[in-house]
């Protein structure tokens, strides 16, 4: 991988903090930043990230990797930060609700007090949740959403609507330059095997012929992006004018039950499909209107879910085979 990194000029190399990217998107947005030649700084606290995310770069000399917990300050000298530090998945959210809120509140204001300091950009790692269980729909961006501020999903939807409230009360009294996407559900290699996203749960249900838990009735929608996706709209979404939050999301929306079947069918195997209890406050359905995106970012989701699950298939199936070969050893 390293032979194909750019050669970008002092003019053009960035310097690029990445908080949280050692988790399942941000080392792939390391990735893509590491190949176009920019100079990038990890920072996280690896709660539910790894180095393997992003050891390939380990000794690269425009790579850093810092064990840090962005609840405390950093100072650091950067022009561009990607703060994507937050549990993501239901489970991990909600296995410790404080953090969860620490990390999104004094997280966030540390990040922004940084971008302050060092005159450089912030792009928040915002979210749907923020449009909670929604009575608009598809969800606008002028949509102000409908979100239970005291159940179970609180911690994580609020943290992140007071990190929004955050970057715009920084943007209008101290000018820091700030971007927000929200992101939809999205899905790839490097999700992590046992946090409790339906796509890593279907997946790894139906290769080992377990049963396939659809939580209620399974009529709730989502809408599903392949994570290629979502970094082109990240860095697209940075590098743009445009400073109102914007969504990334791919607007094919499916049922939690067909998509049951649709990776039953992909997988193969000899899985029934089952219902299980349903989750609190579960938004009932959800899928973005991208209009925003298209016209400020000239952005729109390229990846198929066909193509985009069956590579997720491939690497769930590695990391089986390698769990089942450490476990003999
Ligand atoms: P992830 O859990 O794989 O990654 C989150 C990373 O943040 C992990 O590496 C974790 O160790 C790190 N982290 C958590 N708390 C931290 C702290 N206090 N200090 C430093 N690091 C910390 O999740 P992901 O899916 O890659 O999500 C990345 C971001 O995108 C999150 O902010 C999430 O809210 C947002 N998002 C993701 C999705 C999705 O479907 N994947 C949807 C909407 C929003
Ligand atoms: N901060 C940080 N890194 C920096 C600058 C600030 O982590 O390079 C933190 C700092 O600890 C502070 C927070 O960001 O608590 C907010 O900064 P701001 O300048 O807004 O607040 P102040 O320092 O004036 O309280
Ligand atoms: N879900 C499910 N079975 C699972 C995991 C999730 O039916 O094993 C449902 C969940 O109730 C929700 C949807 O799938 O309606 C998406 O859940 P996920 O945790 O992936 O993300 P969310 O969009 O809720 O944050």
């Amino acid at each position: 991988m390293y032979h194909d990194v750019k050669f970008l000029t002092y003019k053009d190399r960035k310097r690029i903090l990445i908080t949280g990217g050692a988790g399942f998107v941000g080392s792939h947005l390391v990735d893509r930043l590491m190949l176009a030649g920019h100079e990038v700084t990890v920072a996280d606290n690896f709660f539910t990230g790894r180095k393997r995310n992003v050891e390939h770069w380990i000794g690269h000399e425009n790579f850093e990797l810092l064990h840090h917990d962005i609840v405390n300050p950093l100072y650091i000298e950067v022009d561009q930060i990607y703060h994507l530090a937050s549990p993501a998945s239901p489970p991990n959210y909600m296995y410790n609700p404080i953090k969860t809120i620490k990390t999104n509140t004094i997280g966030t204001i540390n990040m922004l007090g940084l971008a302050k300091r060092v005159r450089g950009r912030m792009l928040l790692a915002s979210t749907s949740e923020v449009y909670g269980d929604p009575e608009v729909h598809p969800q606008v961006e002028e949509y102000w959403g409908h979100v239970n501020p005291i159940g179970p999903r609180a911690c994580y939807d609020e943290g992140k609507r007071v990190a929004e409230t955050m970057c715009y009360a920084y943007k209008k009294q101290e000018k820091v330059d700030v971007r927000v996407a929200r992101i939809f559900n999205t899905f790839g290699p490097r999700m992590h095997m046992n946090d409790g996203r339906v796509v890593s749960n279907f997946i790894l249900q139906a290769l080992q012929n377990e049963s396939i838990t659809v939580y209620g009735d399974g009529t709730q929608t989502r809408s599903f992006q392949y994570v290629s996706d979502l970094v082109d709209g990240l860095i697209k979404l940075m590098n743009s004018n445009y400073s109102e939050p914007v969504n990334l999301g791919n607007p094919e929306e499916h049922t939690i039950m067909d998509f049951a079947r649709i990776i039953k069918d992909l997988v193969g195997g000899s899985s029934r499909v089952e219902k299980r209890k349903a989750m609190q406050d579960d938004p009932r359905r959800r899928r973005p209107d991208i209009t925003r995106a298209k016209k400020y970012l000239d952005w729109e989701p390229k990846v198929s879910l066909m193509i985009g699950i069956n590579r997720t298939i491939s690497y769930f199936k590695n990391e089986l085979s390698r769990s089942h070969h450490s476990e003999r050893n």
